[in-house]
């Protein structure tokens, strides 16, 4: 390993070094991850509930959304919506917090075509506005809030731990955009992949 970093520092002047050194030896970036925290340490909040329609033994896979509500995008803002419309999502995610409005077991409408056999979490956000915000990702004259990383990771942790107890026959998502090219859900601001490795 010694011999490898030398032999490409070679023909380099000394300050390259010197930076090559310190990024390889000093500067070592550890992010601190959640993945496999336990399940009591998840924070399943039930305070709201949807409208579910019949149950299933077990969903395809994920359903993926980018879920806003009508005055800020908080949770109960965005439940609001959802009971209004009579749709709505296993679980939400915001600030951290899983919110879990139904049963996993329970179907919800949360994609046409798609409730009875895949299972639908939503990102609950304000946005997208069509005034430039600091900080926020745009795409085609809308600017996007970014993800948390937090509500990424406790999401995923949330989806393995419903695979692991057999609500889920695999973790490989679907996104909403993806079946419905019209709408930007997930949006431009969902770093897919790094939320695809975490549920590896
Ligand atoms: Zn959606």
């Amino acid at each position: 390993m010694e011999g490898k970093n030398r032999k490409k520092t070679k023909g380099k002047s000394s300050v390259t070094k010197l930076i090559i050194f310190l990024v390889k030896n000093i500067y070592e970036p550890k992010r601190i991850s959640r993945l496999n925290i336990l399940e009591k340490e998840l924070i399943i909040n039930k305070e709201y509930s949807v409208i579910t329609n019949g149950t299933r033994k077990s969903a395809i896979s994920p359903f993926i959304h980018y879920a806003v509500g009508r005055k800020n995008g908080y949770v109960p803002d965005v439940v609001e919506v959802l009971n209004e419309y009579r749709y709505g999502y296993t679980a939400l995610i915001s600030d951290g917090i899983i919110y879990q409005l139904a049963e996993p077991e329970q179907i919800v409408s949360h994609a046409s075509g798609f409730n009875r056999s895949h299972l639908g979490i939503a990102f609950a956000y304000y946005g997208p506005v069509a005034k430039k915000v600091k900080g926020w990702i745009e795409k085609d004259g809308l600017w996007y809030p970014p993800y948390n990383d937090c509500d990424i990771e406790i999401a995923a942790q949330y989806l393995k731990m419903l695979y692991e107890k057999g609500f889920l026959e695999s973790l490989e998502p679907i996104y909403h955009e993806d079946v419905n090219p019209k709408k930007r859900d997930v949006g431009p601001a969902f770093n897919r992949r790094w939320f695809e490795c975490l549920l590896k």
